[in-house]
């Protein structure tokens, strides 16, 4: 018998970082931060840890940090949540559990950090809200669960609610993932410098063109000519004339606003 090793089909074992592992166990100042405070922390950073958040991430281009709701539970259970005042149906989070985890949110925060309750009733999240929480320090974003929260702690806290779009989510966490995916792309060197972030369909206030690759024909469909031209001048026209079309076509609304 060889006394060199036996291979088992695996040739390296890799000790690779699980998503969790890229979240900030001690928050680093000057990087925007996103705290999220959440009754699930384990949902973070989910889809946020793939890809070129989760590059970014793990560059500290961005920090990510989650306060646990249970912890300022009240009791030996720990308990969030009661019965909603009035009567009705479902629970309602605590104003006196969720007050105190705003305040732990709030520590090490500066005076340009949106507080923010995702929210059904909220302002409709946008590009231009992107655009403005990457400019902040950071944004402290908290999830609800069940029927909501206790409108004191909104009032208090001076917390503006915000929606990911008119419909109900179980919870805030997945609105919560979708926002900070949208603006931490905005934030310097996260797409690389492949991608623009100018000509996205939302930021001039249109849809984008059609996009099309390899291969030059695919089912019988080829690739409209202008683009396989090399004309740039006829390519930016033909493409700011699709984007228009289709601005037009699907958004009326956003067409008219112009
Ligand atoms: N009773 C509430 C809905 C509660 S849904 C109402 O009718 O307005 C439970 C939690 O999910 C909410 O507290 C909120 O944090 C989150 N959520 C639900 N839909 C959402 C949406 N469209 N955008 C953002 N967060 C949402």
């Amino acid at each position: 018998m060889s006394a060199s090793p036996k291979s088992f089909g695996r040739k390296t074992i890799e000790v690779s970082l699980k998503p969790r592992d890229l979240m900030a166990k001690k928050q680093l100042v000057d990087i925007w931060s996103a705290k999220i405070i959440t009754l699930f922390p384990g949902a973070f950073p989910g889809v946020l840890g793939e890809s070129l958040t989760g590059r970014a991430l793990k560059e500290h281009l961005w920090q990510l940090e989650t306060i646990d709701l249970r912890p300022f539970g009240i009791g030996k259970h720990r308990n969030v949540d009661d019965t909603p005042a009035g009567g009705g149906a479902g629970m309602v989070l605590r104003a006196d559990v969720v007050g105190p985890a705003i305040e732990e949110a709030q520590k090490n925060t500066t005076d340009n950090w949106p507080i923010i309750y995702l929210s059904p009733r909220g302002k409709p999240f946008t590009q231009a809200m992107a655009q403005e929480w990457s400019q902040a320090d950071g944004v402290t974003l908290l999830c609800g669960r069940f029927e909501g929260v206790d409108e004191r702690v909104l009032e208090h806290y001076n917390v503006e609610e915000v929606s990911l779009g008119d419909f109900v989510l179980t919870g805030g966490e997945i609105a919560a993932q979708a926002m900070i995916d949208a603006t931490v792309r905005l934030i310097p060197g996260v797409l690389g410098n492949e991608a623009s972030t100018e000509e996205e369909s939302h930021s001039n206030g249109l849809l984008e063109h059609p996009q099309y690759t390899k291969p030059a024909e695919w089912q019988g469909r080829a690739i409209p000519e202008v683009l396989m031209s090399g004309h740039h001048g006829k390519i930016e026209k033909w493409r700011r004339e699709m984007s228009e079309k289709i601005t037009q076509e699907r958004r009326p609304d956003m067409w008219d606003k112009r």
